[in-house]
Formats: C-alpha cells, structure tokens, sequence
C-alpha cells in the first residue's frame, strides 16, 4: 500500500458503541480509509445497513441463525455475506491493513488472535482478549509482528505518554477510574441497584457489559490485566486512581519523579481516532478540553470495600496461571445474569470471587493456546452457573 492509497479496515463488532463510532470516524475522511469486512453477533438488518454504506466486501453474522436475513438485506449489494464462527474468523483474515477488534468479551477470543497471527495491525478494543488468554496474544503478536494499539482510553492514554526508549526507567503506571455510577452511593443501597442504574454511567456512553463492569470496577481491574500484558509492566507497579471527571486517563511515573499524563474529554471517539490514525493523527469531532471551565480536576483512593471486583482482579493478575480467564468468564456470566435482573448487584462479585476459589482448588494453569483459553472459560462459566442457584434465592 502507498501512503496515498486508502488504508483497508475490518471492523469485528461494527454494530456496537466502538465499532459506530469507528464508522463515525472513517465515514469523515472517505479518502483515507476503505472498508473490507464488518461483523456483528445477530442484528443482520443494522449491519447490512452499515455494510451498504461504508461499502464493504464482506459482512458476517456470528449467529448463524441471522444468515438468511442478512442475505437477504445484503441483496444485489454485490457484498458477500458470511455466518458463524468459521466465518467470523474469516473476517478477522480478511487482507485489511488494520483490524478494529470491538466484539465485546471472550466471543472475541478466537477473531481477534487469528489476525493477530495474520500480522496485521491491530486495533484493541476488546479487552476480554487480554484478559483471558495475555500471554497468548502477546506471544503471537510477537511472532507475526502485528502491531496491537490501544483503544482503551486509559491504555491510549499509557500508550502516548510511555517513552519506548524509556522502559526501563518507569517506576509506575496508573490508570484513572471514574468510580461508575454508584462511587457516592451508601454501600448498603447496593444490593438494591438495577441493571438500569447500572448502565447509565456518568462520563461515557457505552456497551451495557462494559458499563455494568465500570459500576462494579471491574473493568478497572481487566484494565489493569490489559495493561500489565500489553506494556509489560509488572502488577506491583499498576495502580488505579479514581477520578470522577474522566479527563486525565492515564499516568506514567518515571524514575527521576517526572510524570506524564494524557487528556481529553470522555469521548472514545479521540482514542478510536489515535488508533485508526497511529503514528499519524486524524480530526475527531469531539468536545475540546477546556481546563479553565473545568476549574478544577479531583483525585482519591478506590475503595476496595465497596469494589471488592477490583480487589479480585488485582488479586488475579497477581496470581497468574488461568486466574484471569476464569474472573473474565465468571464475571461474563455474572453480568449478564445481572442484566436479566436475576441476581443482584454484589452477588456479580461474589460469584466471580466463588468461581476463583474453585479455581484455587482445582488449579487451572496459564492458557498456553487458544483451546485451553476456551477451556478454562467453559470450566469457569459452567463453575459459575453451578454457584448461582443458591444466589438466585435472594434476587428480587
Ligand atoms: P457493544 O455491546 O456496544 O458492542 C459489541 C459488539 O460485539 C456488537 O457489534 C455485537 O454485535 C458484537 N457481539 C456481541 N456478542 C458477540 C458474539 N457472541 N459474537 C460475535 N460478536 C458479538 O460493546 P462496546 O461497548 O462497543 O464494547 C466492545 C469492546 O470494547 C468491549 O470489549 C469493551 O470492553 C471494549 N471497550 C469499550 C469501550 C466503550 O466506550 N464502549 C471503551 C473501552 C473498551
Ligand atoms: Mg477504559
């Protein structure tokens, strides 16, 4: 590809919070990007509908339930399009320059790596990967040379102010948490919050899993995991500061007491851009930072009593072995459940943190290829589902 020629992109998870906005951002400069394969999980009229208008080549349905209408909404389209597992590991394949990996939770595993193993840029949204199967990715970026950047803020943000000539001067890296929707809440009123309250997350707007995991922390605790493999920094120089206005995302402390940070307003759509973009940068149509209207930014300890999901991921990332797949896949299930408003609020960490400890006893060790990653996630999701009867006696 010369540098005048449209980069092709893939997007997996076109029709979710990222991958729109993704589209958003590539839909504005037509000149610089072409789009080659999209993907969802079952809702074939959205992505037919965004296949035709980025002009795509391919489009796949997870489910293969959704093939037929996806046929049909893609008719005399001239896209082709795909179904089910095989052919969503098609997509992932696809000759396209980068590779945006927005499926949401461990679905993503086995797209995601296989174009890690093609060699081809890869644009990480899909923290679940990391997770569940770090080293694994790691490695087999290592091997085909795929570039893995950051769309997670706080990692985009790590990403920008880390000196690659520096690393071995970093004394820490700290990750900034807004504390979700629930930091102010009394802890007693916990147990009493909906999956409603759950998802409507003061700062960003996002995919419900994602938003259910800030209410808990935990997603500031994968983020630590995805942070620990994708920088290589060890977890006792990880730390999380909760910080309610969501404008610093990130900070790395060097060994001569400087410290470097990056800011933006809440809007994914800047780090989506840093990544589409990377080592260039493109325009993104998002609110301007305006400190002094601000007036003032404010910081404090998380509080791992009331979010005892960041204390079980710290715990995880600390333990190694199969730890953290078996948290991702409990907590998968958790959340979910949760979202039916068949569990409560706590009984999420308390059943990632029942599942660990089966985990303790049974000793699932690091996944060390992409089967045994699904493997421990099967184990810990049926683990999961085998502790919950006793939870769902209190549900409301
Ligand atoms: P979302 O729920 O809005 O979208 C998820 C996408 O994945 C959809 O396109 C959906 O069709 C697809 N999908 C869902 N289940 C699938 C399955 N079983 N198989 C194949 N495809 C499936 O989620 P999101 O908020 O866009 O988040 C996507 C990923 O990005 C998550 O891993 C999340 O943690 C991460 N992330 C999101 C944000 C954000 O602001 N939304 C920020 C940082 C990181
Ligand atoms: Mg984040």
């Amino acid at each position: 590809t010369t540098s005048n020629a449209p980069q092709r992109i893939s997007i997996l998870g076109a029709t979710g919070s990222i991958g729109l906005n993704t589209l958003d951002l590539i839909g504005r400069v037509p000149d610089r990007y072409s789009v080659e394969a999209v993907t969802a999980n079952r809702n074939a009229v959205a992505l037919a509908d965004l296949a035709r208008k980025h002009g795509a080549t391919f489009a796949v349905v997870a489910d293969p339930d959704a093939y037929a209408d996806l046929k049909a909404a893609l008719a005399g389209s001239g896209i082709e399009a795909g179904a089910g597992p095989e052919a969503l590991v098609e997509a992932a394949t696809r000759p396209a320059d980068r590779v945006m990996a927005a499926i949401v939770g461990a679905a993503g595993l086995a797209p995601t790596l296989a174009a890690v193993r093609r060699g081809a840029t890869i644009l990480l949204a899909n923290k679940e990967c990391l997770v569940s199967a770090g080293a694994l990715f790691m490695n087999a970026a290592r091997q085909s040379g795929a570039c893995i950047l950051p769309v997670d803020s706080e990692h985009s943000a790590i990403f920008q102010a880390l000196d690659p000539a520096q690393t071995k001067n970093i004394e820490r890296v700290t990750l900034t948490a807004s504390g979700g929707p629930f930091r102010t809440w009394p802890v007693d009123r916990l147990t009493d919050a909906r999956p409603e309250e759950a998802v409507r997350h003061p700062n960003w707007s996002m995919g419900a899993k994602i938003s259910v995991d800030s209410a808990t922390m935990m997603n500031k605790g994968l983020e630590l995991i995805e942070a620990h493999h994708l920088f290589d920094i060890a977890p006792e120089c990880l730390d999380v500061l909760v910080h309610p206005e969501s404008i610093v995302h990130g900070f790395v402390a060097y060994r001569d007491g400087s410290v470097v940070a990056q800011l933006s307003e809440p809007d994914m759509r800047t780090p989506i851009a840093y990544s589409l973009a990377w080592p260039d940068r493109i325009e993104a149509p998002t609110p301007r930072l305006d400190l002094a209207a601000l007036g003032k930014l404010t910081f404090e300890k998380p509080d791992l009593e009331r979010f005892p999901a960041l204390r079980l991921a710290i715990g995880a990332m600390e333990s190694g072995g199969g730890a953290a797949t078996v948290l991702n896949a409990a907590n998968e299930i958790a959340v979910n459940l949760f979202l039916q408003n068949r569990i409560r609020f706590p009984d999420i960490s308390q059943i990632v943190e029942d599942v660990l400890e089966k985990q303790i006893l049974e000793g699932a060790g690091e996944p060390a290829s992409l089967e045994d990653a699904l493997e421990i996630d099967r184990w810990a999701r049926d683990v999961a589902h085998a502790v919950i009867p006793e939870r769902l006696d209190r549900a409301v």
